[in-house]
């Protein structure tokens, strides 16, 4: 046999085991929870494989196994599953093989006690096991391998791994508890409160499983001793003999799978343990979606909108929340093909008696079940956030702050239910500071006389609230819809048009507010020659100068073509290093500003004033500061304010 080796735990991984051990105090049963998810899922794994190699499937079923050791002061759980193999064991216990990690090391940085749940969540689920032991040993074998493995770590910084002896399939994982044995505590002085649970303890155990892992799909089992009565050979009970000790094997755990049953007799309770299961979640979904397909196509549906966004739901390797089931077999994880991007906050799980079981990744795009059953799904999601938002507004709202960017991400990718995303929209704007608001609702408030339903893009509703494009609207009574995220530019190109009103940006293009805002023809007469000297004058800045019909009180504004793109968002999109070509816009000039006549004025007298430049100048960076657009050259901008002060 060889020697034990010993390796270094990744930085960060040290850095999580340091965490778990010492910042993590409350709910630290949730270890057991973590450890016998991660065995059903070994088991799972198991399963599919035995599709190919028949010969691995699990003998007599998938099967989890408490033992423990009181006097020992030992717990172990002991899985049949896929097992590891030594490779299989450094990489997903010693490193970070996933960003998960990383990003749990993030989130909890900041935080002093941060929610044990949370290390479920982010995948760290096995090194919880620190939180209550101070060694663990795992023993494991790979499914189609002859050797098995032995790992060992006290959480230093260090495991060691050699060869093992095991005779099966599968892993235990054994954990050398931490708390302290009565004898010892008696000699510490230590307070009876503040010691752990005893997770030895039969009813303790009996307790965290049925909390927390009662729906895992294969029997928890432990040995549990009984007394009972004294039997006779013929197996009756011994009249007046005592009783005595008998060891057996008891299943802790229900096993129903909860999708299965009707939905009128599953409790709220229920669905929201099953959902923390399902979504190493901790909170309580917003909404559950629990529905059954019959006829053709036959599959159950259990789905949730969770109450918060995952940490990774914007970097590329995210996951989406659908387990595909085929009979109560677990067929894949993160079954794209269930659910559109747009709705990958969704978690859940389908499981279809008419899917095959060795459906793959491969084949499954061509699946025609499949696809079938992805239109019901969206139909029923977002079916849900339609009632959500009608009858529930608070829970909606939460969901919005929460999934708006990723469901607007449905803009770009969605023909069929356009209208639908159209509908679930909520935005701020200019009337209601307090309140988000729907097109329908923006619609209802229109006068009679606005054909156009008028937005701004920007970076903050404080940025835009008081833009000079907002004028004339305000004048008129017109509402104005703030889009601060940065897709809403893009966004708001695919929408396009809401009950027959076209979206109109109120800072690009011409704004017509109607006849009654007609300049005077003789506006553009009188001042011909300035407009012509600022073009000039700005000809490396702006495209074209023009007579404003937007401006009231503000001189000067920059617009955009319709086809432009805002300020904020070109910045965010050259702060990632995307290349875009350089917008020109168009400066617009206030007839009715004072600052206007008396250029004019200027320029009329004296064509050459020096200082007529200067003010073209001053001009265009006002424009420019009050749009967010990088002034071209802001030392002399500074300069030339100072000077004229
Ligand atoms: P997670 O379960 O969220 O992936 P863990 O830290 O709990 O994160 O486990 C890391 C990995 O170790 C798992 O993804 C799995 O590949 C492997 N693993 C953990 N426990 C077992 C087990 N009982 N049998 C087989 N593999 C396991």
């Amino acid at each position: 046999m060889s020697q034990p080796e010993k390796i270094e735990f990744q930085t960060e991984i040290r850095q999580i085991l340091d965490l778990v051990i010492h910042s993590l105090y409350t709910h630290k049963e949730i270890f057991l929870r973590e450890l016998i998810s991660n065995a059903s899922d070994a088991i799972d794994k198991l399963r599919f494989e035995a599709l190919t190699h028949h010969d691995w499937a699990p003998k007599g079923g998938g099967k989890i196994r408490i033992e423990t050791d009181a006097a020992a002061n030992t717990l172990s759980v002991v899985d049949n599953g896929i097992g590891m193999n030594r490779e299989e064991l450094i990489s997903n216990i010693g490193t970070i093989a996933r960003s998960g990690s990383k990003e749990f090391l993030k989130a909890i940085a900041d935080r002093q006690n941060a929610p044990p749940e949370l290390i479920g969540q982010f995948g760290v689920g096995f090194y919880s096991a620190f939180m209550v032991a101070d060694r663990v040993t795992i023993l494991t074998r790979r499914a189609g391998e002859e050797k098995a493995c032995k790992w060992e770590s006290a959480g230093d910084g260090t495991f060691t791994i050699e060869e093992g002896e095991k005779p099966e399939t599968g892993t235990t994982i054994t954990l050398h508890l931490k708390r302290s044995k009565i004898d010892d505590i008696v000699d510490s002085g230590e307070a009876e409160s503040d010691r752990e649970p005893d997770f030895t303890e039969e009813w303790k155990i009996r307790e965290i499983v049925r909390k927390y892992s009662d729906f895992i799909q294969y029997p928890v089992t432990m040995m549990v001793q009984r007394d009972e009565p004294a039997m006779d050979a013929e197996g009756k009970p011994v009249p007046g003999a005592a009783m005595v000790k008998v060891v057996k094997e008891e299943t802790l755990n229900s096993m129903k799978a909860l999708w299965a049953r009707p939905a009128k007799e599953i409790t709220k309770e229920e669905y929201q343990e099953f959902f923390k299961h399902l979504a190493h979640d901790w909170q309580e979904p917003l909404s559950t979606i629990h529905f059954s397909a019959e006829g053709l196509l036959e599959y159950q549906a259990l789905l949730f909108i969770p109450g918060h966004a995952p940490f990774d739901i914007f970097t590329p390797e995210r996951h989406h929340g659908i387990k595909l089931y085929a009979k109560r077999v677990f067929i894949m994880d993160d079954c794209k093909e269930l659910i559109p991007e747009y709705l990958r906050f969704v978690k859940g799980l389908v499981d279809s008696a008419d899917i095959s079981l060795n459906v793959s990744r491969e084949t499954i795009q061509q699946n025609r079940q499949i696809v079938q059953i992805r239109k019901r799904l969206v139909r029923k999601v977002l079916d849900t956030l339609s009632e959500m938002k009608e009858k529930n507004r608070e829970e909606y709202i939460k969901f919005w702050d929460e999934f708006a960017r990723v469901l607007k991400e449905g803009f770009f990718t969605e023909d069929e239910h356009l209208e639908t995303l159209k509908s679930l929209l909520l935005f701020e704007t200019s009337a209601d500071p307090e309140k988000y608001s729907s097109l329908s609702e923006y619609v209802s408030r229109m006068p009679a006389e606005q054909k156009e339903i008028y937005y701004l893009t920007g970076e903050s509703r404080a940025a835009l609230e008081n833009s000079p494009h907002l004028e004339a609207l305000k004048a008129k009574n017109y509402e104005v819809i703030f889009f601060t995220d940065p897709v809403d530019e893009f966004a708001v190109r695919s929408i396009g048009k809401f009950d027959e009103k076209p979206l109109k940006s109120a800072a690009k293009g011409d704004l017509d507010l109607g006849a009654t805002e007609e300049k005077k023809p003789e506006e553009s007469a009188k001042y011909s020659s300035l407009i012509e000297f600022l073009t000039g004058r700005l000809k490396e800045q702006v495209r074209e100068v023009r007579l404003s019909k937007r401006l009231k009180s503000s001189a000067v504004c920059l617009v955009m073509d319709e086809s432009g793109m805002a300020a904020h968002v070109e910045k965010l999109m050259r702060q990632n290093n995307q290349a875009i070509p350089a917008q020109k816009r168009i400066l617009e000039l206030n007839p009715e500003h004072p600052l206007t006549e008396k250029l004019q004025k200027m320029f009329d007298e004296n064509r050459g004033d020096p200082r007529l430049s200067d003010y073209a100048d001053l001009l265009y960076g006002q424009a420019a500061l009050t749009e967010g657009v990088p002034l071209p050259d802001p030392v002399k901008f500074a300069n030339l304010v100072a000077r004229i002060m």
